[in-house]
């Protein structure tokens, strides 16, 4: 009964394989969620917030502290400066903020262009909008991928009202240079098109690559929605806490959809998000140190067993390619995986569209997992010798 523009989205990778995981009693490499609380201080916050009453609607556009928070926590990392009241909008979680921006700032008769592979959001949201969904893609360049900025220029049009791009990269772990961002900059002031960057693992990146915000380019500032989460920055997947930012006639496209979505995101967890944002950015940026080893110890566990894995830049997702392995349908592989081996991770395949046929045969494996949890992943993955 769907209705057809969803039909192809009816379910999401994630839950599919989170339970398989579930089923099969598996290590979850798949969904991208943390097994660490975030900072004890945010959690205590959303406790004290809870038992001091704070625990009805806040306004629709996020109670004022954390909005306040945001506005210097981004000023803090990126020199942007956002006003707290008209230039910045709490969501529930960065999804929201994605669907809101688009579902409230593109016309069904307009073009979006998304760079493949893309997290699976992007088409389903550019479904919900009606609006029509043009691919460009990544390259592999060297041991990391870029923006392929010919297949970019193919893909914008006058009809281009906006592209969503995605920086620290899921799923290939790519961080964009500032070269590839001017180069999609000036796509996008030459077609007067709208930047909806998704930048939610903007803390996450390693090796001295730095995450560079497409806002921060000359002429950006003004047409770009920049897009962040709490789940990722603060290991609170489940508050689904989100934001955007941006000038206020772009913040209050999304803001008058957003609030036919869910209106407004939980109250006191706003307040534990907002109590993160301005005691513990040490927190913040100490994360990177320990989740760059996770990712040293999941590579050398893969490569280990002969898959290929390309070097990640940053967010904590790591592109294998299982074929010399022997895997030839690399989304079956993954399916079969969970009860197989005990292990759950992620096909590349529901990431893709038009250039699936370079990028299917991939596989993304999460290692923001404990040390231990890894290790027991590592052992169990030895079944594929
Ligand atoms: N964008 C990207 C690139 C993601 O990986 C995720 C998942 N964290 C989201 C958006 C959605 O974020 P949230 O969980 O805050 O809705
Ligand atoms: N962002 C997470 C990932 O890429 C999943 C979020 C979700 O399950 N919707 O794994």
């Amino acid at each position: 009964m769907t209705v057809r523009r969803l039909e192809p989205h009816a379910s999401t990778i994630f839950a599919e394989v989170s339970q398989l995981a579930t089923r099969h009693d598996a290590v979850n490499l798949g969904q991208g969620f943390p097994d660490t609380d975030g900072p004890a201080s945010m959690i205590e916050a959303a406790a004290r917030a809870m038992r001091e009453g704070h625990n009805q609607y806040p306004p629709g556009a996020g109670v004022p502290e954390l909005r306040s928070a945001i506005s210097g926590h981004v000023a803090d990392h990126t020199g942007l400066t956002y006003d707290p009241d008209t230039e910045v909008l709490v969501t529930v979680g960065a999804t929201e903020a994605i669907a809101g921006a688009v579902v409230g700032l593109v016309e069904p008769d307009a073009e979006v262009v998304v760079i493949e592979p893309f997290y699976d959001s992007y088409a389903a949201t550019v479904a919900m909008a009606g609006a029509t969904r043009r691919s460009a893609r990544l390259v592999r360049a060297g041991d990391s991928y870029r923006l392929d900025v010919d297949s970019l220029r193919e893909a914008f049009s006058p009809r281009t009202r906006a592209v969503l791009l995605n920086t620290p990269h899921n799923p290939t772990g790519a961080v964009l240079p500032r070269e590839d961002l001017a180069e999609l900059a000036a796509l996008c002031r030459e077609f007067d098109a709208l930047a909806i960057s998704d930048e939610v693992y903007e803390h996450l990146t390693f090796d001295g690559h730095e995450h560079v915000s497409i806002a921060t380019l000359p002429g950006m500032r003004e047409r770009t929605v920049r897009i962040s989460s709490a789940a990722k920055m603060l290991n609170c997947t489940g508050w689904k806490i989100g934001w955007l930012t941006g000038p206020p006639d772009l913040v209050a496209g999304a803001r008058a959809a957003k609030q036919y979505m869910s209106f407004a995101a939980g109250t006191p967890l706003q307040l534990g998000v907002a109590h993160a944002l301005r005691h513990e950015d040490q927190w913040i940026r100490a994360v990177r140190a320990g989740m760059r080893e996770q990712r040293d110890q999941l590579t050398g566990i893969l490569t280990g067993l002969g898959i290929d894995v390309v070097a990640t830049r940053g967010t904590y997702f790591l592109t294998a390619d299982p074929r010399p392995l022997g895997v030839t349908d690399a989304a079956r592989w993954c399916l079969e995986l969970p009860e197989r081996v005990g292990v759950a991770a992620v096909p590349f395949s529901p990431f893709v569209d038009d250039f699936a046929g370079e990028w299917s045969h991939l596989v993304r494996f999460a290692f923001c997992k404990r040390p231990e949890v890894l290790a027991e992943a590592g052992r169990r993955l030895e079944a594929l010798r």
